[in-house]
């Protein structure tokens, strides 16, 4: 468990800034360690940093596992979530794994949002297409964004509601998981920035379920 590592145990340590310094609040990091089950050691080490630039979660454990050849109905992908056996499936280089890891812990935030936060959340993105704002934060979010047509998006179909949940994931991915700079960052400042105070508002009121 890489709650044993001292380091991330220690109250008293201060976590790193997300991206973008000189947030007016503090992320408070995860401190009983009991948030995820590893199917596999390696990953115990690697999660431990990550977790520090986290708000503070809440909720049963999540177990971490390892899957060769993983896919989805789209074709071959870095990981997949299943909320309800509470359990990531990865399979993806280790450089990759922090984006990977916030990314996939996000979908079941975005579970637990509920409706109203991520209304708001879709609202925030139908305003950048109205304002003709190109790119995301992420692949995943980014080629459902370029399929979307404007039934799609007036209609709330399945195929805005996936975008808007990958876009909320891989936007957290950007902010959280230490990953400052990637090839797949093609959104706009102002909309970076934009995203970025929505989820520190939406976030900040306490421990954020998963
Ligand atoms: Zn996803």
């Amino acid at each position: 468990m890489p709650g044993k590592s001292r380091e991330w145990n220690n109250p008293n340590r201060t976590p790193p800034s997300p991206v973008g310094q000189g947030s007016r609040f503090t992320l408070r990091c995860q401190s009983d360690g009991g948030i995820f089950l590893f199917g596999n050691r390696s990953h115990g080490g690697a999660v431990a940093p990550i977790l520090l630039r986290l708000p503070e979660l809440c909720g049963a454990p999540i177990r971490i596992e390892t899957v060769a050849k993983l896919r989805d109905r789209h074709g071959p992908v870095h990981a997949g979530s299943f909320i309800r056996e509470r359990r990531i499936a990865f399979d993806c280089e280790p450089r990759e794994f922090p984006r990977v890891l916030v990314h996939e812990l996000f979908h079941f935030v975005w579970v637990r949002q509920g409706n109203p936060a991520r209304r708001a959340y879709e609202a925030m993105l139908g305003r950048e297409i109205l304002c003709g704002q190109t790119g995301e934060l992420g692949w995943s979010a980014e080629w459902r964004k370029n399929a979307l047509t404007p039934a799609d998006i007036g209609g709330r179909t399945r195929r805005w509601r996936e975008y808007a949940c990958e876009s909320f994931c891989d936007s957290a991915a950007w902010l959280f998981s230490g990953t400052p700079r990637h090839g797949e960052y093609t959104l706009g400042r102002e909309a970076r920035l934009r995203r970025k105070a929505w989820f520190f508002v939406t976030l900040k009121a306490g421990p954020v379920s998963i």
